[in-house]
């Protein structure tokens, strides 16, 4: 997508930390965090949302939340819990049109969300 600021960002068109990046999936740092560590993990494929999945897309589903894993745990995040988020539409507070996964961690959160 043309005017995706997180495809620019993975075509390293538009700067970013970019913390993790393989194949499919790149995570990058937050640039207004919410949290000590806020992460953005992301697949490279374009896909604006949650809604717009298919089946064939499990994998890559499976693999933003695996990765966010890994690096809550390299952060030394797993004992004491970390948040992974996805917001999809205007209702769920989305503001950037392409799939991510929120890991946020380093503090404590509060249930149910705001
Ligand atoms: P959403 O509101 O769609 O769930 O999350 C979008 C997130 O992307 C927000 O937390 C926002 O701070 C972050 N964000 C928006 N633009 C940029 C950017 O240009 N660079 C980075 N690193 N993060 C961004
Ligand atoms: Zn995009």
């Amino acid at each position: 997508m043309d005017n995706c600021i997180f495809c620019k960002i993975i075509k390293r068109q538009q700067p970013a930390k970019i913390v993790y990046e393989d194949e499919e999936v790149v995570a990058i740092e937050d640039i207004r965090p919410q949290a000590p560590v806020h992460l953005l993990v992301m697949p490279r494929k374009h896909l604006p949302s949650l809604k717009e999945a298919e089946n064939s897309d499990g994998p890559m589903l499976g693999r933003l939340f695996t990765v966010a894993a890994q690096l809550a745990r390299e952060r030394q995040l797993e004992a004491r819990g970390y948040r992974t988020v996805i917001n999809n539409g205007p209702w769920a507070g989305q503001t950037v049109d392409h799939l991510h996964v929120h890991m946020l961690g380093g503090r404590v959160f509060h249930w149910p969300p705001g």
